[in-house]
């Protein structure tokens, strides 16, 4: 299969965009890697294989797309820029496992979030820096379960999702993203790497389902990170009277479940491990009974 467009050269595809009337949008965290090497190497960590079903996060013009066609993936891509989408109907739009879903892919996926017969054997995406940790937050929180995600980030997000308990980039997202996958990151790409190159640095991030644990209630297990981190200088035992979880259960009852759960009420949230939150979101559950 040969390109369409030359995606390594940054003149080449400026002469295209100017030539098809497109501009890039930064409202849309618009950068294309023009780096093949990079793109093997995201690839590469993907793992798929022939006939495997991908979901394709913001394809752009289709530089990673072509890789995921090349190696013979079932690809449905989200992309939500008009003038790209026509491109990329030009481009692929011949290819019977091509697929493109268009508009805001966070719209797009709430209306499949609850169905796991939906999931995508992989889910690819050089996610736009300004929504990317929104989306990777809502697919983990849902019912859709890939054997494995590869992304391209703002460096500072990919450290926050693998980062462990006890240090300053640990999180809320960092909770969030542990719950069922565990985060590799897979090697830095220079600004060079983008057109037009970007402020930031970038990673890659490999997420793989662990499956040594399932929240027996998803709702509860989510609200209870988001309550846990209300105010990371506070003891979570203020926290979690403050919370969502405690406006549904009561304060009293959010009191009871942490003193149940054994865990120390004076701890700080960044200290909490995934096995932790597991243990206070079993409880939490008895007490919403
Ligand atoms: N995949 C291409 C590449 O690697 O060269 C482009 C990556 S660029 C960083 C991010 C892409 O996501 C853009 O094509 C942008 O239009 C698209 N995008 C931004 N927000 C989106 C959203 N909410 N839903 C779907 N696509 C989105």
């Amino acid at each position: 299969m040969e390109y369409p467009i030359n995606y390594d050269s940054p003149a080449e595809l400026r002469e295209f965009l100017e030539s098809a009337n497109l501009s890039m949008k930064k409202r849309f965290g618009q950068n294309f890697l023009v780096n093949k090497g990079g793109r093997e190497k995201i690839i590469s960590f993907l793992r798929f294989s022939a006939d495997d079903s991908v979901w394709e996060i913001g394809p752009g013009l289709g530089a990673m797309t072509w890789h995921l066609l090349e190696g013979g993936a079932d690809v449905r891509a989200f992309e939500i820029d008009h003038g790209f989408i026509g491109q990329l109907k030009e481009f692929y739009g011949e290819i019977p496992n091509f697929s493109l879903t268009e508009g805001d892919f966070l719209k797009n996926f709430k209306k499949m979030r609850d169905d796991a017969s939906a999931s995508p054997d992989y889910i690819l995406g050089n996610l736009p820096y300004v929504s990317g940790s929104v989306m990777i937050a809502e697919i983990v929180r849902s019912a859709i379960k890939p054997s494995g995600m590869v992304f391209t980030l703002q460096k500072e997000v990919g450290h926050r999702m693998a980062a462990e308990p006890g240090g300053k980039e640990y999180s809320g997202f960092s909770l969030v993203c542990q719950s069922k996958y565990d985060v590799f990151l897979r090697g830095e790409l220079k600004p060079g790497s983008f057109y037009p190159r970007p402020a930031v640095q970038s990673v890659i991030v490999e997420m793989r389902p662990h499956n040594r644990f399932e929240p027996e209630d998803a709702n509860i297990y989510y609200d209870l990170i988001d309550d846990l981190f209300l105010s990371r200088r506070k003891k979570i035992s203020n926290n979690l009277v403050s919370g969502k979880l405690a406006s549904k259960i009561g304060k009293q009852a959010a009191s009871e479940a942490l003193k149940s759960s054994g865990i120390d009420g004076g701890r700080r949230a960044e200290t909490l491990s995934v096995a932790d939150v597991e243990l206070l979101s079993r409880t939490f559950a008895e007490f919403a009974k």
